[in-house]
């Protein structure tokens, strides 16, 4: 939608904003869209608000003014717009033309999130100002506006405060049409501390000092935008600068940390200008900040407000007294996703949550490219298949959903941000990225980017901008992997050499966790790019229907799916999996990594032997790639901890991962060293976490000698590998080690390295000090947004326990987590358990918190749990009768 009417305030939008914004495509039209879902009546559409602020920090309150301009579309003595936890002083209806003001009634519905006004007469259509005064909450979670706490530099304890709106939180903050559709413009004023740096979108236009040291700042007039994009922060920041790509780069973050933004700056100035290059539309604001902020969120780390990018300090800042070589990386790759969103999802907007994916999906493909362009030794293409492993393991339970999904509710909107949208919608884009050529590929993005600035759109869209571009037949393997839950699943049949090619036949069906037999019977089908390569060059054929002939040059091993771009599982003959077990050692790390995650999901999916996945696992070498040693050690201990009970096994498989892994540890060394492959210094605390978990000796002396050396000196620990060394202490704690990591939490200053310690308190195998734990985590002491961090943490050793706590004291809890985050935490914490019992509680508790419709991650987490139960004896017999035939010489 976009609006034409002579608004109160086009004088200053067309003077003030950047020309490409200034010149509003479609600018005749004045109309609604009445396919796109709303939770509103479509009686008035905005175009612009002029908004003041003046929070009371101190008292977590702030009172606001807004005037929207807006226009009447129906006669009507109503409108009602979203509006949450706001109370009204005054509404006032001015036309546009002069004339005389309306006073309205107002009345809030809470649950609704909305609040209508009522005018005494019915508004004839045409052009309108809604002034309203009101006050709101500042919260201590991140939504709406909220408050953050930290120590400054000097020791003091300090708050700053931010925003966060997206999915529906701008309602919290401004009383507004607060859906993707309703883009408008915004004119922000706020009153703060006359010390403080406010920030927002845009840059300010101007400053004046106000009595009882406050001072006003006005910002300039944002480009038409969704309401959830926009941003306000204040506090004692400091803000760092740099020229790139035609803007203002900047990072914003508390005063005395400007060294640990540098990081952050360099990356922002080295993306702005490729992002500029590869959408075509250079970015259209004047200036990009990225604004850290202390503390954390259960529900996201990293916010695209357009133009002012928010992100929590631990993956913005980079502290050598604490950040891990995975966070450092992450300051890049967060980074380079969200200012992807600067054009994918602010630029250009999904209609409705429904296709979120569009935003979400492709922010994390560009990532992943980005990080991988410029940072090749990272390893970005092997996480590329991790991302794509975490989406089928999710995608092939029932309580699945398509990429493209109904959203209804703001809590369906809040649910959508899950491995669905984002890791499976990566991997689609990866693939028919690879279906369309890069070249092709891009040219369409450019020429989505272009048609549709300042609007919104749906995933058609997309896909006939790619084939507008040359992609002919995209579209139909598009609609299949958008519109469909779940994964494929290629079996390869016999296999014949014929005149110097494979010659073979792919099955298509659909690979499931838990209705295997349905699956089977009745499969969804797909088109699916099937890579395959025998030798000789790679061959890709789309499957049409059940069966497709295959046929590759070679008769070498037959490899399905090399590169790993295809969305899909691979079921082969036994003669081909003992083929590709034994070409093992001479496959890419791609490939050696995305072969040994399909065995292991399909046997323990129970499609093949366990053996075939072990087989895998055990013919990784010690001086394999970093990662698929760090994927190898991770399914070993993973079958270690569902081996409990199971002496003799688990102490074969602690040997196997000591005597294995233990000589890389050593060959890699034990502290960073200069120099070193990025990757190394990844899998080093990896491998530290690991061996020390399972009670490798030669780990877990070394740990308590660093942790008696650390309590003295704070710098006995690299920074890097902190989080490591102390975590294995805290997973094998005594009662006096675990008092004396607490004893040095409390005294820590810096946010992250608080955190982090607050958090491995709950990393106890210990029952007893992980019910000290949870009594910790609802004091006051860790923190309001450490808390939920310590109550995950327990979990993952004792989910029982802490669902119970958790049960118990919910109203505790509660506050303790975003609101967004919240239908997510409590299953979250037992997803990964096979206890059946728990399977009441959980449900009880969704029963009693939510409506039906919004017990998706219940749901989810109950599948999970049935099928953890339903495979658990078999996967430990089969695993157990492997480590006896297989013992180590
Ligand atoms: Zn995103």
């Amino acid at each position: 939608m976009k609006f034409a009417v002579a608004l109160l305030a086009s004088a200053a939008l067309a003077s003030l904003v950047p020309a490409a914004a200034a010149a509003r495509p479609d600018a005749q039209r004045d109309t609604v869209d009445t396919t796109v879902p709303t939770q509103l009546p479509r009686t008035a559409i905005p175009h612009h608000y002029t908004l003041t602020v003046t929070p009371h920090a101190q008292h977590l309150t702030f009172d606001g003014k807004v005037a929207i301009d807006l226009e009447v579309v129906q006669a009507t003595n109503q409108l009602t717009l979203n509006a949450a936890d706001l109370r009204f002083a005054s509404a006032t209806l001015r036309p546009a033309k002069g004339g005389t003001p309306l006073t309205a009634r107002v009345a809030v519905d809470a649950d609704a999130q909305t609040a209508t006004f009522t005018f005494p007469r019915s508004i004839a259509p045409g052009a309108y100002r809604l002034e309203l005064a009101y006050s709101g909450k500042i919260n201590t979670q991140a939504n709406g506006l909220f408050a953050l706490d930290y120590k400054n530099k000097e020791g003091k304890d300090a708050r700053s405060l931010f925003t966060q709106f997206e999915a529906a939180d701008a309602r919290r903050f401004i009383p507004s049409w607060d859906e993707p559709d309703y883009k408008a413009s915004f004119d922000l004023t706020t009153r703060v501390p006359a010390g403080e740096m406010a920030v927002s979108n845009m840059p300010a236009s101007g400053t004046r000092n106000l009595p009882g040291g406050l001072k006003e700042v006005r910002f300039r007039t944002t480009p038409t935008m969704s309401s959830y994009l926009l941003f306000f922060a204040t506090g004692d920041f400091e803000r760092i600068t740099k020229q790139a790509g035609g803007r203002e780069v900047g990072i914003v973050m508390s005063r005395g940390n400007a060294a640990k933004g540098q990081t952050a700056l360099d990356a922002e100035a080295q993306i702005l200008p490729y992002y500029n290059d590869y959408f075509g539309t250079p970015f259209p604001l004047p200036k990009l900040d990225n604004v850290a902020g202390p503390g954390q969120s259960m529900f996201f780390g990293a916010m695209e407000n357009w133009g002012a990018i928010f992100t929590f300090e631990r993956i913005l800042l980079n502290d050598p007294s604490i950040t891990t070589e995975s966070e450092r990386q992450a300051i890049f790759s967060v980074e380079a996703h969200e200012m992807a969103h600067q054009w994918f999802g602010d630029l250009v907007t999904m209609a409705w949550w429904d296709d979120l994916w569009l935003n979400e999906g492709f922010a994390s493909w560009m990532e992943n490219r980005t990080t991988e362009h410029f940072h090749p030794d990272w390893g970005a293409d092997v996480d590329h298949v991790a991302s794509r492993e975490a989406a089928m393991s999710l995608d092939s339970f029932t309580t699945t959903h398509p990429i493209v999904q109904q959203v209804r509710t703001v809590e369906q909107a809040n649910q959508a941000f899950d491995t669905i949208t984002y890791q499976k919608g990566e991997s689609v884009i990866a693939m028919l990225e690879g279906f369309a050529g890069p070249d092709t590929w891009r040219q369409g993005i450019q020429s989505y980017m272009r048609r549709h600035a300042y609007q919104n759109t749906r995933t058609p869209d997309l896909w006939a901008a790619v084939e507008g571009a040359g992609a002919k037949g995209l579209t139909a393997i598009a609609n299949d992997f958008t519109s469909q839950p779940g994964v494929p699943l290629i079996t390869v049949g016999p296999v014949q050499c014929v005149a110097g090619r494979i010659v073979t036949n792919l099955t298509q069906t659909e690979f499931s966790s838990d209705r295997r037999e349905q699956a089977a019977a009745s499969p969804l089908t797909w088109h699916v790019p099937v890579r395959a390569t025998a030798g000789g060059e790679a061959t890709q054929v789309i499957t049409q229907g059940r069966s497709t002939p295959l046929s590759v040059a070679g008769c070498g091993p037959l490899l399905i799916n090399p590169g790993q771009t295809g969305y899909f599982r691979t079921l082969y003959a036994a003669p081909q999996a003992e083929a590709i077990r034994a070409a093992f050692p001479k496959l890419s790390a791609v490939d050696q990594y995305g072969t040994m995650a399909n065995a292991m999901a399909m046997s323990r999916g129970g499609y093949q032997p366990m053996a075939w996945a072990l087989d895998l696992d055990a013919a990784v070498a010690p001086t394999a790639h970093g990662k698929v040693v760090a994927r190898a050690v991770g399914d070993w201990s993973s079958l270690y901890d569902s081996l409990e009970g199971d002496a003799a096994s688990r102490s074969a498989i602690a040997a196997r991962i000591s005597r294995t892994f233990g000589p890389r540890l050593q060959a890699i060394g034990l502290a960073p060293r200069a120099g070193e492959s990025p990757v190394d210094a990844q899998l080093r605390p990896t491998l530290i976490a690991e061996l020390g978990g399972i009670g490798d000796a030669a780990v877990t002396g070394e740990a308590n000698r660093l942790f008696a050396a650390w309590l003295k000196d704070r710098n006995a620990i690299p920074g890097s590998l902190k989080s490591a060394w102390l975590g294995v202490v805290a997973r094998n704690a005594t009662a006096a080690q675990w008092d004396a990591l607490h004893a040095a939490a409390k005294l820590t200053q810096g946010s992250v390295e608080r955190t982090t310690l607050y958090e491995l308190l709950g990393g106890s195998k210990d029952e007893a000090l992980a019910r000290r734990a949870l009594d910790l985590a609802i004091t006051s002491e860790p923190g309001k947004t450490t808390s939920a961090g310590i109550i995950t943490a327990i979990a993952h050793q004792h989910p029982a326990l802490a669902l119970e706590f958790v049960l118990s004291h919910l109203g505790q809890v509660d506050p303790l987590v975003d609101l967004s985050g919240r239908s997510r935490f409590v299953a979250g914490l037992v997803s990964g358990s096979s206890d059946l019992t728990l399977i009441p509680r959980l449900e009880g508790y969704g029963e009693k918190t939510f409506s039906a419709e919004n017990r998706k991650p219940i749901a989810q987490a109950v599948a999970r749990i049935r099928w953890r139960a339903a495979s658990r004896e078999r996967i430990r017999s089969e695993t157990a009768a492997w480590l006896k035939a297989h013992p180590l010489g």
